[in-house]
């Protein structure tokens, strides 16, 4: 069900301010910069192999980003695990007890489908994300 991490998402306050040390300094490509306004974020992209590191900066003094700054700091916000169908995850999580944030998938980045499970079991926000 669970395939790889997909992404790790990072909490900034400006991408602009760090967008040169990760295409420039670590040399890594982006792959593009994007609104999400359902997320009420900016989302900068690089890939890495497989992997890709995802920047996060709020378009809104009160959305999630802007709340997680706040309260612990710029840093690792979330890790993304790649599932083949996210409804059928979700199911399979909460028949085995495993609390979600959402009850339904939402938005993501490029298009995806996302659903946060609750920290309060995992320890870390880990987002389930469908492409
Ligand atoms: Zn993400």
């Amino acid at each position: 069900m669970i395939s790889k991490i997909d992404h790790i998402g990072v909490a900034v306050k400006s991408i602009q301010e760090v967008i040169n040390v990760y295409r420039d300094g670590l040399g890594l490509s982006i792959e593009g910069i994007e609104e999400v306004e359902e997320q009420k974020v900016r989302a900068a992209v690089f890939s890495i192999g497989e992997n890709r590191i995802e920047l996060l900066e709020s378009t809104d003094p009160e959305g999630p980003i802007a709340k997680h700054i706040m309260k612990r700091g710029e840093g690792i916000h979330h890790i993304a695990l790649r599932v083949e169908n996210i409804e059928e995850t979700m199911a399979m999580l909460m028949e085995k007890g495993v609390s979600l944030i959402d009850n339904q998938p939402r938005m993501g980045v490029g298009g995806s489908k996302i659903a946060f499970v609750h920290p309060k079991l995992t320890k870390i926000l880990l987002e389930l994300v469908e492409h």
